[in-house]
């Protein structure tokens, strides 16, 4: 944890650092379809994106669609997604989703926040990355990697996601948010790894409050 955030300066140079690392960073969950992400990112949770892509290629062949799901029923789903942790809990949230898409939005992803949030399963988080991804709604989802690059950089200094997400939104411009939450994705991912950073290799070291106060 950063005792202090950066300077707004330098915010723009580590923007554009990271967009040359990481140019047209989106997310690796396939999809074709809001409902289709919906799902693939309630499955992600303690899920690698690899594994959920595996499950849903499998499951979205016939089954794509909140109907379909709930036609599959409950035994049916768990059958395709074993693989994927916590997948009782998940199969239970995602056909009691399915039914209230259908009841209450007539079989359309809602698009806003309070109304994702409402649906079982689906946390702020799930719902920042359907709002940005499916709808086009600027945001920022503060998964494990944004919250731990973001503060290592110093563009945010709380343990509090919730915080950290207002305070990436305060730092960043509006039409960088849903850009920036993928590529500190990435960049956790590939260089910012959680138990040994590779700032060696880091291009935006020098600007890094994690990488200065270790310095
Ligand atoms: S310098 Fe190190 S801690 Fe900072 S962003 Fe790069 S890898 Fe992460």
């Amino acid at each position: 944890m950063t005792e202090k955030r950066i300077k707004d300066a330098d915010v723009y140079v580590i923007i554009e650092e990271l967009e040359k690392l990481y140019p047209g960073a989106k997310a690796e969950l396939n999809y074709t379809t809001p409902f289709e992400l919906l799902i693939a990112t309630i499955l992600s949770a303690q899920c690698t994106d690899i594994r959920v892509n595996l499950v849903t290629a499998e499951l979205y062949k016939e089954h794509n669609t909140p109907d379909k799901i709930v036609e599959l029923g409950n035994q049916g789903l768990i059958n395709y997604i074993r693989s994927c942790g916590l997948y009782k809990s998940k199969a239970k949230n995602i056909i009691e989703t399915s039914k209230i898409i259908m009841r209450d939005f007539e079989g359309e992803v809602p698009e806003k926040l309070d109304e994702l949030v409402s649906l079982p399963g689906v946390g702020r988080k799930t719902a920042n990355v359907v709002m940005s991804n499916a709808f086009g709604t600027p945001a920022i989802a503060v998964d494990t990697h944004v919250q731990r690059v973001s503060n290592r950089i110093g563009l945010a200094n709380s343990k509090d996601v919730l915080k950290t997400e207002k305070q990436l939104m305060d730092i960043l411009p509006r039409e960088k948010w849903t850009l920036t939450h993928h590529m500190l994705i990435h960049h956790g991912r590939r260089v910012c790894k959680a138990r040994k950073p590779e700032c060696d290799i880091c291009t935006i070291a020098k600007l890094c409050s994690f990488f200065n106060t270790k310095e």
